[in-house]
């Protein structure tokens, strides 16, 4: 659902790193596998738990998702779920640390019932030590929300509701396959609210098919003026395993133009007073979202769910992706860890610059003049880099610029 899902995040430094750097750990054949001989280096973490299904698959969409076709598939992933935060809990170093935040993503993670939702919050306080202050979001879809079970979920604990609505063009929604027109989501938002949240983000979505700047500027307003706290705009990529890798779609916009979306984007939530204080993200003061930026800190978090990944210690780790059988792992006493590789000191310092740099802050200056010692063509890079206003510095930090966030991908390269 959001591109900010761990599933995704792994994937861009998977490709950005090259995995052939990366030491695997053989897989370990027992009930923790990996965990069992890592320990988180922070006392405070995250946690991100997968919800993996949908109504219908969205066609530009490559997250592990399928649809939902039986209530017992959901009753079985729930009843797995809460197996993997009991076993969580025996590592030897859970009792250690806190959750400082809880992300449902997805798939469609308000497909879950109210009480679903509340028993997984509640096998979650009873296992593991939740935070009292815990930011705890869900992403939902305006289709599969509605005020009472979004109070539901509020009862439960939850605190932050990320909105998928991607736009308010009735005539681009459905060339997505998305199952919500404009005023759907519309009154989706309205019910986020009279649930009580104070605390909601929107995701938006630009390069769409068809979209042009004054659709794209409507969806853009129409979404400021709800007040939303937080917003996310990602550019259409067309991402292996979505249906458009596979058989193309018509009518994309060009460069320019997915450029131009960009720049009434950030001119359009200044004006808000929006903060962009991430490549693809914006927020009033005091609330950029805690989750992702755990993740653009390089710290640490937990991962539940298929096809989930995770990064405790040194070790990033990923869960199976398909459904059975990640969920029939658990039924047999384990932790369903698929993949796991420890990273090496110059991976780590690598993500930590290129994950640093996607926010606004950036990162101290000696990390970039560490990385280009002895290396004169990046350090004659990262000269033209600041040369050409991509880069800037202030107090011994650098930074994107707002126009450097345009061409974070090719600063990252260098980087890696
Ligand atoms: S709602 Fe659409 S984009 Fe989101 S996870 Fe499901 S299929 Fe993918």
């Amino acid at each position: 659902m959001g591109r900010d899902s761990i599933e995704s995040l792994g994937a861009v430094i998977r490709q950005g790193n090259g995995s052939a750097d990366l030491a695997r750990i053989p897989t370990v054949d027992a009930p923790l596998g990996v965990l069992a001989d890592t320990t988180p280096s922070s006392r405070s973490v995250g946690l991100y738990i997968h919800v993996p299904f949908c109504t219908k698959r969205c066609f530009y969409c490559s997250f592990n998702t399928a649809p939902l076709e039986h209530d017992d598939e959901m009753r079985r992933y729930v009843g797995a779920l809460r197996r993997e935060l009991g076993l969580l809990a025996t590592t030897s170093w859970a009792a250690a640390v806190s959750l400082e935040t809880v992300f449902f993503g997805g798939g469609t993670p308000s497909l879950l019932g109210p009480d679903d939702m509340a028993g997984i919050l509640d096998e979650l306080r009873a296992r593991l030590a939740l935070s009292p202050a815990a930011e705890i979001t869900v992403e939902c879809n305006p289709e599969s929300v509605s005020r009472d079970k979004l109070a539901a979920y509020r009862q439960a604990g939850v605190n932050r509701i990320s909105l998928g609505v991607q736009s308010l063009d009735d005539s681009i929604l459905p060339v997505l396959g998305r199952l919500h027109d404009a005023g759907g989501a519309r009154r989706a938002f309205e019910a986020v609210r009279e649930a009580g949240f104070d605390n909601a983000s929107v995701d938006l979505m630009y390069g769409l098919p068809h979209q042009a700047a004054d659709t794209w500027t409507r969806s853009v307003s129409g979404v400021l003026a709800w007040e939303p706290e937080h917003l996310s705009a990602y550019g259409l990529t067309l991402d292996a395993g979505s249906l458009w890798a596979v058989t193309g779609v018509e009518g994309l916009p060009g460069e320019g133009a997915v450029v131009e979306q960009y720049w009434a984007l950030a001119r359009a939530a200044q004006a808000r007073g929006f903060e962009h204080y991430e490549i693809s993200n914006y927020a009033r003061p005091g609330f950029r979202s805690r989750h992702n930026q755990i993740y653009w800190h390089a710290a640490e978090y937990l991962a539940c769910g298929p096809g989930a990944c995770g990064f405790v210690g040194d070790v990033r780790y990923g869960n199976v992706k398909p459904v059975t059988r990640y969920c029939a792992t658990l039924e047999s006493g384990a932790l369903p860890i698929d993949t796991a590789e420890r990273l090496t000191e110059r991976q780590r310092v690598g993500e930590r610059l290129i994950l640093g740099l996607r926010l606004v802050d950036g990162v101290p200056r000696a990390w970039l003049d560490e990385r280009a010692a002895g290396d004169t063509g990046l350090a004659r890079r990262l000269a033209a880099w600041r040369e050409a206003g991509v880069l800037a510095e202030h107090d011994d930090r650098v930074a994107l610029t707002e126009s450097g966030f345009l061409v974070s991908d090719s600063v990252f390269v260098d980087l890696l």
